[in-house]
């Protein structure tokens, strides 16, 4: 398949070593491993731990795994849409070993392009590799002048530069700001750069931190320069539950993982510096040698109350506080005929609107229905409106921008409206994200709002899994 992403060799895997031995090690480390919250990081570090030959109990208050990455069953179109749709950058690094482990790393594509959409459909292909990809973030707007395009080159050459050598008030100023700063034309801004900001941080950039964008933007240059790729956007061409969770369940198999579902941990219990279980909602304890809690920041309070620490990392929990995404599921009685199987709203309700096209993305048979999967990034507005609105709404953009639309019928509409989807990445925040290290050594935390290169993203929800894994398996033998 063209643009797939190379899997990792089983050499490049972070814990191979200690997966070859994994029985022997068993044997030898007779620590009790617990994980708290069976989202991408509780899965991912239970994962690792378990090929690591490690005793591994995984806690999840819920009935399911997945957290916030889920796929979900619509019976009245008998279909599995995600709870919103996830995107992938070539350079998820640990996302990547993640799904090697569980066998997943053949559902992503990576495609050469995707499309900008105007009203009325006019549309410009935007492309995600080599020289013309360079060419997209220079100036992709078709009425850019070519002074808008020399000056598009100088300040994305600038907002480089700056990004991987940031200068010092970087976190007390907007995306805006700064875009302003680098002179980038307001053509280039529409067409690129607002959006692209507003998707890797879901916070308008009037709002958004530079400094997070910035450092994505660094994190990107370093990969790229590392392994002469550009970091590029991919999808899963599978829903979320086959892609994350279906490959977990079946380590958690062969290890003996041991899954506890519907179960609320109330309190890591420490005693004299050291974990020695896990306190939950219903009164029991469990026994625990060492603990990540994987939890997202909504959730933290009152799980570390014995760690001396603890009150700062619940005030910077509170402080990363939470930023909503809407997802509007469309099944329509007809193709829209997109360009690409991502498609980008310039200009649509104010805030980031992207159109997935489910056909293209998952070779879905359109039997009867075409889905369209829209997503609404730093939707303040919209969480707060009933669903029917949310629909009329969004059916009301797509007529707008597809022509093939406007005789559309809506069969299905299903909206997911996720007030906490990620935590806030605005100004001010910068350095609040707590290390997965705690002052208890067989204590780690887990979660994309721990401290990470990445925004908050399921790499970074996976990263600070590896984080938390790698500092654990290097206790000594007891
Ligand atoms: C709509 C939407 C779209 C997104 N789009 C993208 C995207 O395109 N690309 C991208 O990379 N990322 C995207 N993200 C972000 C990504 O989904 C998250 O960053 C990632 O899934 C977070 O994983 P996590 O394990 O840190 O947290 P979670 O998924 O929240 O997992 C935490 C788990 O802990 C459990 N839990 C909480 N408290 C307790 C307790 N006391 N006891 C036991 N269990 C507990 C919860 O039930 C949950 O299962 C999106 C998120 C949303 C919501």
């Amino acid at each position: 398949m063209p643009g797939r992403q190379q899997s990792p060799s089983r050499d490049d895997h972070p814990f191979h070593e200690t997966s070859r031995s994994a029985g022997a090690l068993r044997m030898s480390d007779p620590r009790r491993y617990v994980v708290v919250g069976g989202g991408l990081a509780g899965l991912a570090a239970s994962v690792w731990l378990a090929e690591a030959g490690k005793q591994v109990t995984l806690l999840e208050r819920r009935a399911r795994l997945g957290g916030r990455t889920q796929a979900m069953w619509v019976g009245e179109v008998e279909d599995r849409p995600d709870n919103g749709q996830h995107v992938l950058a070539t350079g998820y690094e640990h996302m990547i070993r993640y799904l090697t482990s569980i066998g997943s790393q053949d559902y992503l594509e990576f495609p050469h392009h995707g499309a900008l959409r105007w009203p009325g459909g006019r549309t410009v292909i935007m492309h995600t590799k080599g020289f013309r990809a360079l060419r997209t973030l220079m100036g992709a707007h078709p009425d850019a002048s070519p002074l808008d395009r020399l000056r598009a080159v100088r300040a994305t050459l600038r907002l480089g530069r700056q990004a991987l050598r940031q200068p010092p008030d970087l976190a007390d100023i907007t995306t805006d700001q700064w875009l302003r700063r680098v002179g980038m034309p307001a053509k280039a801004r529409e067409a690129v750069w607002d959006w692209l900001a507003l998707g890797i941080a879901a916070e308008p950039v009037e709002r958004e931190s530079a400094k997070i964008f910035a450092d994505v933007v660094a994190t990107a240059i370093r990969l790229g320069t590392r392994e002469r790729r550009a970091v590029t956007i991919g999808y899963p061409t599978v829903d979320l539950d086959t892609l994350l969770i279906d490959g977990a369940k079946r380590v958690f198999d062969k290890f003996g993982v041991d899954v506890r579902y519907r179960t609320v941990a109330r309190r890591v219990v420490i005693e004299s510096g050291a974990v020695v279980g896990v306190q939950l909602a219903d009164g029991s304890r469990i026994p625990a040698d060492a603990v990540i809690c994987a939890v997202p920041n909504s959730r933290i309070g009152g799980l570390l109350d014995d760690l001396p620490e603890h009150s700062e990392i619940y005030a910077a929990a509170d402080k990363l506080g939470h930023t909503p995404i809407v997802s509007t599921n469309l099944y329509l009685d007809r193709p829209l005929r997109t360009k690409a199987a991502m498609e980008a709203l310039i200009g649509g309700t104010g805030v980031i609107d992207e159109v997935f096209d489910r056909q293209r993305m998952h070779r879905r048979s359109a039997d009867g229905t075409w889905l369209y999967c829209l997503t609404t990034s730093g939707a303040y507005e919209q969480i707060n409106r009933g669903n029917e609105e949310i629909i009329r709404e969004q059916v009301a953009l797509l007529r707008r921008y597809y022509p093939e639309a406007a005789q559309a019928r809506v069969v299905h509409a299903h909206v997911v409206k996720m007030a906490q989807a990620t935590f806030s990445q605005v100004v001010g925040l910068d350095g609040l994200r707590p290390d997965q290290r705690t002052s208890v050594p067989t204590l780690m935390l887990a979660g994309d709002w721990t401290s990470t290169d990445w925004s908050a993203t399921m790499e970074s929800a996976v990263q600070s899994a590896a984080k938390a894994v790698a500092a654990l398996l290097e206790l000594p033998p007891v």
